[in-house]
């Protein structure tokens, strides 16, 4: 019924809706971090080489107007019909100039003399995309697309929570995409949701892209650290030939673990694991031997790490259920779900993250929420007591290329200013609301 299957954009989109939504703390301004955008050069020589030359940036003049046709634009300006006919068909590979939208920008070039005639257009859609059709000695119009030079800059930016790490960013003046995936790296080891906590810290170094001395985008993250309740987590990327391994502690061992710490995103665990628990409707003393998640119906459930469905149907007070076999240790089930995944039935195999059902209320259940089982050789576990192995480390043949990356990319974290003075103890209140 529900197919709330997300691409990585939307991912993205509902961690930071998370992020803003997720009341942490009510604390005092105490601590103002400056804004923190500091560019520093690449440390790669050739780039600093492009950065020094000086910036010629190309002016587009002119647009596309609102309401008018690129035919109505370039007529006004001189162009002929069949010149016009011409750039439409040359640019057909390329881009489909008979629907340009208006406001695109671009600049003419004419001939010298009594009768100027175009020469050459180029159509500017963004930063990034520049098409440009130049006419040959022999009369053809021919287009290529424009190769920019982009430059990577280094920019780095630190933040302490006073209220919720999406305030902390906004106040060290980071982009809010940028708290997000610096929420995904560290997915595994805090739970952004339920445990970040007033005096926690953060700086990271990310690359970000460059043309012509203006920003047009970000790279990736390449370090980062989260001091998180005074544990401090850090991960760096691991590249090979410009490909990414990954996000790897500095030790080299994995950031991700086997297990997710949740199969829902963003639950309140209303329930925890309990060898002896008051049952709400069966009004007897009874053990709690999972947790529940108190969650919206209809919210996904995700599968906590990659197996196969051993049992995927209604199953008797504990509604629609599915049981996920990850290996000869591990077995979890999930249940009370208001309906399946999309091609989740005994037997399948599950990817990590992957949608198996939707909380619901089915079976022996008060209200929506996700009753959620772990079960270690064959014997019940509670999940949240347990520390669950890394995924895997650098392979062993590229642990030294690792460490010879290393350095680097810890040295382009920014520095921390002295904080001893302005730290302080979270009042009470915010302890107990924490946990
Ligand atoms: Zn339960």
């Amino acid at each position: 019924m529900y197919s709330l299957r997300m691409n990585r954009k939307q991912y993205k989109w509902l961690l930071l809706f998370a992020l803003i939504l997720t009341p942490f703390f009510v604390g005092f301004g105490y601590y103002a971090t400056s804004p923190n955008f500091e560019t520093q050069s690449s440390q790669n020589e050739a780039t600093d080489a492009v950065a020094e030359k000086p910036v010629i940036e190309e002016v587009y003049p002119n647009k596309v107007k609102p309401g008018s046709s690129l035919y109505t634009t370039l007529t006004e300006l001189g162009v002929d019909g069949v010149t016009i006919s011409q750039l439409v068909e040359a640019a057909k590979p390329l881009s489909d100039l008979s629907r340009l939208r208006p406001g695109v920008a671009f600049q003419l070039q004419f001939s010298e003399g009594e009768n100027p005639s175009l020469e050459q257009i180029k159509f500017k859609f963004s930063s990034l995309d520049i098409l440009k059709l130049s006419k040959s000695e022999a009369g053809e119009w021919k287009a290529t697309q424009v190769d920019v030079p982009v430059e990577t800059v280094v920019a780095t930016y630190k933040g302490m929570v006073s209220s919720s790490l999406w305030e902390s960013a906004i106040e060290a003046d980071m982009d809010p995409n940028l708290t997000a995936d610096l929420a995904e790296i560290f997915a595994w080891q805090i739970d952004f949701a339920r445990e970040v906590r007033v005096n926690d810290r953060w700086r990271l170094s990310v690359e970000r892209r460059m043309v012509h001395g203006k920003p047009v985008g970000w790279g990736k993250i390449l370090a980062a650290e989260y001091v998180n309740a005074g544990e401090t987590y850090r991960a760096v990327l691991f590249q090979e030939n410009g490909e990414d391994i990954g996000y790897f502690a500095p030790d080299g061992s994995s950031l991700k673990r086997i297990f997710l710490k949740s199969p829902i995103k963003y639950g309140r665990i209303s329930s925890r694991f309990s060898r002896r628990r008051f049952h709400p409707i069966l009004k007897v003393n009874r053990p709690h031997l999972g947790v529940d998640y108190a969650a919206a119906r209809g919210t996904p459930v995700r599968a906590v790490g990659d197996g196969e469905i051993t049992y995927a149907a209604r199953r008797g007070g504990g509604g629609n259920t599915v049981m996920i076999r990850h290996n000869s240790v591990y077995k979890t089930a999930y249940k009370h779900l208001s309906g399946f995944g999309k091609g989740i039935r005994r037997g399948k195999k599950v990817k990590q993250g992957q949608i198996i059902g939707y909380v619901g209320s089915t079976g022996l259940s008060t209200g929506p929420h996700l009753h959620f089982e772990f079960y270690r050789s064959g014997r019940f576990v509670d999940p949240l007591g347990q520390t669950f192995p890394s995924a895997d480390p650098v392979p062993a043949g590229k642990m030294a290329l690792f460490k010879s990356q290393l350095p680097q990319m810890v040295a382009s974290l920014p520095q921390w200013p002295d904080m001893s003075l302005s730290m302080r103890e979270p009042r009470e209140e915010e302890k107990s609301k924490g946990l």
